[in-house]
């Protein structure tokens, strides 16, 4: 067997779910990112917002191997004393009264949904168990969750699905007013919708879905997968827009790219929860916990979510001084540091050839969909970085364009 590997391996022993880009990085620091050819790269995509903190923070690298040393796993037979920790935090930095801990976002969602099914029936009774959620959003893979997402290219192919779950069109209240009844358990949107092409919400339409659900005692669920840990400017969204969900779901950048997920509620929605109902073996491993508090704690300082505001604008200021010479982009838009450019009807559905491009030019961004471009760096990336980013941005677009 060889012990070198290259991105042709990827075809050879790989499930085809995924195309990867044609280089292999190996090793990365705050945000930049070296391949097997020693060639570095300036880092906007971030690990799809996962990597809040770049790559190998020196503090994180710390709370990893400490925590390695000590003790790796338990299982939830015991508690342990980084969960323990972690869990306090949370509590303190937000609405939660309790904490679920889990892998992903989608399993955050998962119990989210689970969760909400079960009070309702616990509370109002089996006839009360339908999901809404809004056209085009996304809240993970597994079955249950990309039901509950609205994007059908999803599910085809994969049924029967689920059932018990209807959509409305995000930021739309009259849509979200027809909708919801009093058979209504659950209503779940994203603050911002990542995945779809980065689109924040409008205040109006989060503060009505909270007037609708309690109207009709339904529980408020805001998926913060992407748009929490700081992505804002805030350490959750929610906090930005004024407007307290009953459960919050969290992954992503809360590892700061070691895997956790978190699902967020208050002491009364969570007693529907006893034991033996939800678990999950991982969850709540010593690792993940350790290097999430030491994540959690960084990003809730002032300073670090002051400066992902001065770095949307640094951004946002050089996104547009790109577009002012080649007129790629209808609007940028998102919010703190996930952003997103909409590109004009003469690129509509080419986001992946600026990928490519960019590729070429060592940067890795990201695309939302078919025609936007997502940018979800580190939120302490250096001014150099991103000066640097747009540098070489700016030098792709230019060969897209003129190879036109
Ligand atoms: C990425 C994402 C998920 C799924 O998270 P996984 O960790 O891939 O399971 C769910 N919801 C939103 C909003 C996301 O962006």
């Amino acid at each position: 067997m060889s012990n070198t590997v290259s991105r042709a391996d990827f075809d050879q022993v790989m499930v085809p779910n995924y195309g990867p880009a044609g280089f292999i990085p190996v090793k990365g620091l705050g945000s930049r990112v070296w391949d097997q050819d020693g060639r570095e790269f300036v880092d906007l995509a971030g690990g799809i917002a996962v990597n809040s903190l770049g790559h190998c923070h020196p503090e994180l690298v710390a709370a990893l191997t400490e925590q390695a040393g000590k003790l790796w796993h338990v299982s939830n037979v015991f508690t342990n004393e980084p969960a323990l920790k972690l869990a306090n935090l949370l509590v303190e930095k937000t609405f939660a009264e309790r904490v679920f801990f889990c892998n992903s976002g989608g399993e955050a969602n998962e119990a989210a949904f689970k969760l909400a099914r079960k009070y309702a029936h616990d509370n109002f009774g089996a006839d009360k168990n339908q999901i809404l959620s809004c056209v085009n959003s996304f809240h993970g893979r597994t079955l249950f969750t990309v039901s509950v997402g609205g994007q059908p290219k999803y599910t085809e192919g994969f049924g029967p699905v689920p059932g018990g779950i209807s959509h409305f069109e995000f930021n739309n209240i009259e849509s979200l007013k027809a909708a919801i009844s009093d058979k209504t358990c659950a209503v779940v949107i994203e603050p911002v919708q990542g995945e779809s092409g980065v689109l924040p919400a409008d205040p109006a339409f989060l503060k009505a879905a909270r007037e609708l659900c309690d109207a009709h005692n339904a529980l408020l669920i805001f998926d913060e997968v992407q748009s929490g840990m700081g992505r804002t400017g805030a350490l959750y969204a929610y906090q930005q827009y004024g407007v307290v969900p009953d459960i919050l779901s969290s992954a992503k950048g809360i590892g700061g790219g070691f895997p956790i997920g978190a699902m967020l509620t208050t002491e009364k929605v969570a007693k529907s929860f006893g034991i033996g109902s939800h678990g999950s073996t991982y969850g709540g491993n010593p690792l993940a916990c350790a290097v999430a508090h030491k994540v959690v704690s960084i990003i809730s300082s002032p300073e670090v979510l002051a400066g992902v505001e001065a770095r949307h604008q640094r951004l946002v200021t050089g996104l547009s001084a790109i577009n002012a010479k080649y007129n790629v982009f209808q609007t940028v838009r998102g919010k703190g540091l996930l952003i997103g450019c909409v590109l004009t009807d003469a690129y509509q559905g080419r986001a992946r050839e600026f990928l490519k491009a960019a590729e070429k030019q060592q940067l890795m961004i990201l695309v939302a969909g078919l025609s936007v471009l997502r940018l979800a760096p580190s939120l302490v990336i250096s001014d150099a970085d991103i000066d640097e980013g747009l540098k070489r941005l700016d030098a792709a677009v230019a060969e897209l364009v003129s190879a036109k």
